[in-house]
């Protein structure tokens, strides 16, 4: 039986890995961690039954071990805790489906610890890619991609030769903005970009759908999952979000993959891989679809794509300093303290700022990222 720890269990992805888990009835779960949740943490584990459970922070693992004071698990929390559920010595395999640059750390620890990785958080490849895929290589472990996006790529290289690739087309449904002028978007509100017409998600990311930034950092990580430069990394928007992504060979073949948007078909190929599994969910009705529509990215209304491909041409720190400057202005926006257009400038100005580092060491990492927070916390 594969021995699964799974990390940020109480969000969009853990809970979605979790019904993946639950439906198959033969992955065994050995760690949890989440965050703040901490009824859901609890109810999680008394379903699952795992050795080891982390929480966000020491006040709430007392909350914890309250409520689970009958069972048999060890609870342990913070960064400290996060690493320890990542490298528990049981696990074949770790989900990482934390949010931001927290998942650096616990996934490098995993693959340390030869852990096969799945890997949702995508902060972590587009700040550190340079150093988790050498590391992947070093210690001779699997990364499979949970992003649905990569999860297409994947599959549609599946038998391939990857030196015969000419292109990747990256889908993006374009968010709930699609169409609209930038002057259109000054004033739309928190509850305006939470609304996105195809994905459920978790807030943080869905903020990031609807700038397109969350492209960029897919056109970023899909860079190092399948060593490609970005410039053979194309945008095409496909507003019903019915292709996934695409991959075009030498001979100009085109390979796709379709479904309909549920994510817990990239979550279950990641665990599973290469087997396929039935998988109870809506199936694509091409008769009631009638068409799958295309368009061109618009990068001036959406300058946070443009800025990753900038980001990604720059390399070294630069990714960190657009993740991290993003992190820090999301969470802004979320709290009502900036406008919308203020995260691309953000981001720019971050970039901008921030003195290069060519190749980062994880250290230099977390310090762009310090460096980029007081950047921004003088300006606005
Ligand atoms: P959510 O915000 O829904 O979930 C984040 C998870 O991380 C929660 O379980 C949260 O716990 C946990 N977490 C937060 N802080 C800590 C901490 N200090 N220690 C341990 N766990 C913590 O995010 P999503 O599930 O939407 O996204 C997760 C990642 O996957 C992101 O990087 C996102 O970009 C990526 N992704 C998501 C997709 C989606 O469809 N949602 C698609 C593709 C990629 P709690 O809530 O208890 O605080
Ligand atoms: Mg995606």
């Amino acid at each position: 039986m594969k021995k699964l720890s799974l990390l940020g269990s109480t969000g969009s992805i853990g809970t979605q890995t979790l019904d993946v888990i639950r439906r198959n009835k033969d992955i065994k779960v050995v760690a949890l961690a989440a965050g703040s949740r901490v009824k859901e943490l609890a109810e999680q584990i008394r379903e699952f039954q795992p050795e080891l459970a982390c929480i966000g922070s020491e006040e709430l693992a007392k909350e914890l071990k309250i409520l689970v004071g009958d069972l048999n698990v060890k609870i342990v929390y913070g960064s400290e805790g996060l690493i320890e559920a990542a490298v528990i010595e049981s696990a074949d395999i770790v989900l990482t489906a934390v949010v931001g640059m927290m998942g650096i750390i616990p996934t490098i620890e995993a693959v340390k610890a030869h852990k096969d990785i799945a890997l949702a958080n995508k902060e972590t490849l587009v700040t550190a890619g340079h150093i988790i895929m050498r590391m992947v290589k070093e210690y001779g472990v699997n990364l499979y991609p949970v992003d649905s996006e990569h999860s297409a790529i994947f599959q549609s290289l599946n038998g391939e030769n990857p030196r015969e690739l000419e292109k990747i087309l990256l889908t993006a449904s374009g968010g709930p903005f699609r169409g609209r002028t930038r002057d259109e978007l000054a004033n739309v509100t928190l509850e305006d970009a939470l609304r996105h017409p195809n994905w459920s998600m978790g807030k943080k990311i869905t903020i990031d759908s609807s700038t397109m930034v969350n492209k960029g950092l897919e056109v970023m990580e899909a860079q190092w999952l399948f060593n490609v430069p970005v410039s053979k990394v194309m945008v095409v928007i496909q507003p019903q979000s019915i292709i996934h992504s695409m991959v075009q060979f030498v001979d100009g073949g085109i390979m796709a993959q379709l479904g309909s948007p549920d994510m817990r078909l990239p979550i279950q190929y990641a665990l599973y891989y290469p087997e396929r599994r039935f998988l109870e969910s809506e199936r694509v009705d091409f008769y009631r679809l009638g068409q799958i529509t295309f368009q061109e990215p618009d990068f001036e209304t959406f300058k946070g794509l443009k800025l990753a491909y900038d980001a990604a041409k720059k390399g070294g720190n630069i990714p960190t300093a657009l993740n991290a400057a993003n992190e820090y202005a999301v969470s802004s926006f979320l709290d009502k303290k900036i406008k919308y257009l203020d995260i691309a400038d953000m981001i720019e100005y971050a970039m901008n700022e921030v003195e290069y580092i060519a190749e980062p060491s994880i250290d230099k990492i977390l310090e762009t990222e310090q460096s980029v927070y007081e950047l921004l916390k003088k300006k606005w």
